[in-house]
């Protein structure tokens, strides 16, 4: 059994050979974080969180690494709108991703390097692809990849590029296929990259970094001039990912990437996402409307990640369905009476066959519609076969266990569940002791510390209610 990949480079399912037997390198195109990350972003992080939880469990010895996008067009508009500098501003967006992604259960990668802390190695970057003939100076301060020096250009789009016309140039970060031209690698300053501190002295005077560049610059620095495996969302094909084998490969002389793999869009309500729809939906609001972030990662991951997947609030409350019944079944297995000398079960059985039919669907391109379908077959099956039963042997219970945990490494669902509501006992223990605090403020006729007490619950949404049995508490929305 071999893990296949689809690889948009080769447009097949290619089996994953990394460069090392046993290695896997793998470097995934993070966020721009200049404002909140909405519920796209997240299908495609919690598809790299799938990808390198699987690597993980399959045995590879994983070093995975995202950026973070702290300096493009549209981090210093948004800066300069807010009136401040691009590192005040894109600080708070930072801590709040890795923060959402905690909650989502998106385990922490190897680094995240973000495209400030990596100028100096920029510059000597594009100094590499001047002296190799890629890049030139032009006459405007900026320095530009001359994708004439490049023939394969376009390849990984699949645009033919004959018809392109030499030395046209491109500034912005992001453009249409059509406009594939020369693409600024460093740009002159603008009074505005000065007002918000995106600019930096280099050989070709006061500029910053092109956003294409900032990848390639930091995946090599981290990972080495080949990856393994490089992800992304599929609208980042062109021109980011055209952009970054070009550069790479011309800096190098060596192949960028041995696997590129793309993650689908994202439909709300059936519909695209767009500002013009004013349908982002943030996954902070999601969650503080009260939705478990196991229900948001179930219905995230539900569907193959190069398949539609439509979110809707409806999807939400079947995946939150789907948890609780996760939930419950390991609550079950786990207090099922055991005796030793109870005759054997089918459970060892559908546990090595969960175990196989997982395997099955996450190496054939980390489907992971098709895991979660063995998970809850096998949810469905061991519930039968308790139902016949008055107690198994211990050794069964473990094996149904150990499959169930097992899976739940790749899909984190039980993880997120178990995590969201610990903190709900957190909570809870943080409440009762308020109540107390309160109770002994009044029985000193303290009103003033009481009343504080009752203020500081309902600033969390915790509304007391006095009875002649005590003092009960209740969360309101
Ligand atoms: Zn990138």
């Amino acid at each position: 059994m071999s893990l296949k990949v689809y690889n948009t480079a080769t447009r097949s399912l290619d089996t994953f050979e990394p460069l090392e037997n046993g290695r896997a390198t793998v470097y995934a195109c993070g966020p721009t974080i200049y404002n909140h990350a909405h519920i796209g972003n997240f299908r495609t992080f919690l598809f790299f969180d799938l990808v390198h939880r699987y690597l993980e469990w399959s045995g590879y010895d994983v070093r995975f690494v995202m950026n973070l996008t702290d300096v493009d067009d549209k981090v210093i508009e948004a800066a300069d709108a807010a009136r401040t500098s691009i590192s005040d501003h894109t600080g708070p967006f930072g801590e709040i991703f890795l923060d959402d992604c905690r909650t989502l259960g998106v385990r922490p990668v190897d680094r995240y390097p973000r495209a400030t802390h990596y100028i100096g190695p920029m510059v000597d970057f594009i100094e590499r692809l001047v002296a190799r003939g890629h890049a030139y100076a032009a006459d405007d301060g900026a320095v530009y990849f001359s994708i004439a020096s490049f023939p394969t250009y376009g390849r990984l789009k699949g645009i033919d590029t004959s018809t392109l016309m030499a030395g046209a140039r491109v500034e912005q970060d992001e453009y249409e296929k059509e406009d594939a031209r020369d693409f600024a690698l460093w740009k002159p300053a603008t009074e505005m990259d000065e007002r918000v501190g995106a600019a930096w002295d280099s050989p070709w005077g006061r500029g910053r970094p092109g956003w294409h560049l900032e990848c390639s610059v930091m995946s090599t620095a981290e990972l080495g001039e080949t990856l393994d495996m490089h992800l992304g969302g599929e609208d980042l094909i062109f021109p980011h990912h055209e952009n970054e084998i070009a550069q790479s490969e011309g800096a190098t002389g060596k192949p960028f990437v041995r696997h590129w793999m793309h993650v689908k869009h994202l439909f709300v309500e059936g519909r695209k996402m767009s500002k013009s729809l004013g349908n982002f939906i943030r996954v902070r609001e999601l969650l503080e409307e009260g939705y478990d972030p196991a229900a948001i990662r179930h219905l995230l991951i539900s569907s193959h990640y190069r398949g539609d997947l439509n979110f809707t609030r409806a999807g939400l409350e079947g995946s939150r369905a789907a948890v609780q019944r996760l939930l419950d079944f390991e609550t079950r297995l786990a207090g099922v009476t055991v005796d030793a000398m109870a005759e054997a079960s089918e459970l060892p059985g559908l546990a090595e066959e969960a175990r196989a039919a997982f395997r099955v669907a996450m190496d054939a391109d980390f489907n992971s519609a098709d895991a979660l379908a063995a998970v809850f077959r096998f949810v469905s099956g061991v519930n039968a076969a308790l139902d016949r039963r008055d107690a198994v042997r211990p050794a069964d219970r473990d094996s149904a266990l150990d499959a169930l945990r097992s899976m739940d490494q790749v899909l984190g669902l039980l993880e997120v569940a178990r995590a969201a509501r610990s903190v709900d006992d957190d909570l809870a223990a943080w409440v009762e002791q308020k109540i107390e605090e309160r109770a002994a403020a009044r029985a000193d006729r303290d009103f003033a510390t009481a009343d504080a007490i009752r203020q500081e619950l309902a600033a969390r949404n915790i509304v007391l209610e006095d009875g002649s049995g005590g003092t009960r508490w209740k969360v309101v929305s």
